[in-house]
């Protein structure tokens, strides 16, 4: 009978702005327009949070700078501060430094691969709706420009009188008019695509059949040159270092850590605001170690030494922050793309979850979050409240005093009042996850609610050789804190309370796709 409910609500497509409907007891989101995702109000921490920001713009003189520090591919539990660190053979203090003196935020939520998360958190939109449903690859041609009708935080911040970066991979797109420097970003300095996308052109040993077949390496040198690029707003990328040797490619998150840090010094002495995206290359498979970093990991494995690549990297930039004097003036968000890779084996991460990249099992979804600003954020604070990468998107622009666009639905949240009270509670109500154009599952509250699930008959396989089904007649249901693996579902039999609300929401959610649709830019498969 329950499911028939279901069933209903997607048909009918519940209200947008509910005023048809009765507002669910068990839902705090409220919906401002039909073009935003609801939010739960909170706005006791939220009138809090508005005088410490224009008490800080009144001494600083100007709106705050953002750093946001996205790795790739890191698993939730690779840092110590979620559990890795030491005990798994890489530390990381300077992460974990940055998690105790800030917030740890237990349930941040990525999308289960690299490009659809990047363009999320660069857009506020679900990959679903910009198109950008899974990673680009090499000289994939795209029927579409994926930026043609969308618009970037980085945009929206140099409207506001920001200075805007991107250093380091990219991924959304490598035709000209689809790179960083033509969508809103003042420079660019970086990578076009993963790091694999650069190694299997160069090791040997991984790659033997195309490197050693003389007219397949000439035909993927006509797709693509391998080389980091540099680019001014509007202009042509150039080349800044060619990428033809492993030495090289091993080198090249030093590379971004020394762009990143001198574009903080030209903002800082510009006495400007500064949006800057650290996007590490790292730790991406297929890593080889950088030579400050070969072997000094204590488990002396590629990955490992990445890891403590990336954590030193991280203290180079708190460092500069400090020494350029913005670092009570910036704030600094630390994530991962998605979660551990356990296709790539040991050249993966670590996550105490079920899954793993390309899922939406916790896995394959959940990653690292922090939350770092000195005088703005207390330290040693920690929340399982939820935040979905999204919000980076209404969270940095509102920072910077841009205005949202309105002509389009907007996923994210405002998460700056969850971010800066001292008490903060999140503003999100619930995280919706897709594979590709599926809405595949849903968290809400402390609950796990799947309408599709990967299964993975070779385990660790989930990437090369899963298949996603649809459940049976109830969503396979989890709670997270009795049951974080997502083990033993509990279907109907102790959620029947809770599946009401989450049909509502699910129903709210796929009726926006009615006036504000889904995207295609020829990223399907060819055959579904
Ligand atoms: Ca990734």
């Amino acid at each position: 009978m329950r499911f028939q409910l279901f069933a209903a609500a997607l048909a009918l497509g519940l209200g947008l702005g509910g005023a048809a409907h009765a507002q669910d007891p068990f839902i705090a989101a409220r919906a401002v327009s039909e073009t935003f995702e609801p939010a739960r109000p909170n706005a006791d921490q939220q009138a809090s949070v508005v005088k410490r920001l224009k008490a800080l713009e009144a001494r600083t003189g100007r709106k705050p700078n953002i750093l946001i520090l996205l790795v790739d591919d890191m698993g939730w539990g690779d840092p110590g501060a979620f559990g890795g660190g030491t005990a798994i053979g890489a530390p990381t203090p300077a992460i974990d430094r940055i998690a105790r003196e800030g917030l740890k935020l237990t349930s941040t939520y990525a999308q289960p691969t690299c490009t659809p998360t990047r363009a999320a958190l660069m857009t506020g939109r679900l990959p679903a709706r910009t198109g950008l449903t899974r990673p680009t690859l090499t000289g994939e041609r795209v029927l579409v420009s994926p930026w043609a009708n969308e618009k970037t935080a980085a945009a929206l911040l140099g409207e506001a009188g920001y200075m805007t970066a991107l250093s380091g991979k990219w991924h959304l797109g490598e035709a000209e008019s689809d790179q960083p420097q033509q969508v809103g970003y003042d420079e660019y300095f970086g990578i076009f695509s993963a790091l694999a996308e650069y190694t299997q052109a160069l090791d040997e040993r991984r790659y033997p059949e195309l490197i050693f077949n003389a007219e397949r390496m000439a035909a993927l040198r006509q797709l693509s040159h391998p080389a980091v690029m540099a680019a001014r707003k509007g202009e042509k990328a150039t080349v800044a270092t060619e990428l033809d040797s492993l030495e090289k490619v091993a080198e090249i998150d030093q590379q971004f850590a020394a762009y990143s840090e001198d574009f903080i010094h030209r903002a800082a002495k510009a006495r400007k605001p500064f949006y800057l995206v650290h996007s590490f290359s790292r730790v991406h498979n297929d890593n080889f170690s950088a030579k400050d970093f070969k072997g000094k990991s204590p488990a002396a494995n590629p990955y490992k030494d990445a890891v403590i690549e990336v954590d030193a990297i991280v203290e180079r930039l708190m460092k500069k922050l400090k020494d350029e004097g913005v670092a009570d003036n910036t704030l600094v968000f630390f994530t991962s793309d998605n979660g551990a890779n356990e296709d790539a084996g040991s050249d993966g991460g670590f996550q105490p979850w079920r899954g793993g990249k390309g899922t939406t099992w916790e896995g394959g979804v959940r990653v690292p979050g922090i939350a770092y600003w000195p005088g703005m954020i207390k330290g040693g604070r920690e929340s399982d409240g939820l935040f979905d990468l999204l919000d980076l998107f209404n969270t940095s622009v509102l920072l910077g005093g841009g205005k949202l666009p309105d002509d389009r639905y907007i996923d994210g949240v405002d998460q700056t009042s969850f971010l800066l009270a001292d008490n903060g509670r999140s503003n999100r109500e619930a995280v919706f996850m897709y594979s590709e154009r599926s809405l595949t599952a849903i968290r809400w509250e402390e609950f796990k609610i799947h309408f599709k699930v990967f299964q993975t008959p070779v385990p660790g396989s989930n990437i090369d050789e899963s298949t996603l089904v649809s459940t049976g007649l109830s969503p396979w249901v989890y709670n997270l804190y009795l049951d974080p693996k997502e083990q033993k579902s509990v279907g109907h039999r102790t959620f029947e309370w809770g599946l009401p609300r989450v049909v509502g929401l699910v129903g709210r959610h796929m009726a926006t796709y009615r006036k504000y649709p889904m995207k295609e830019l020829g990223l399907a498969k060819p055959v579904q």
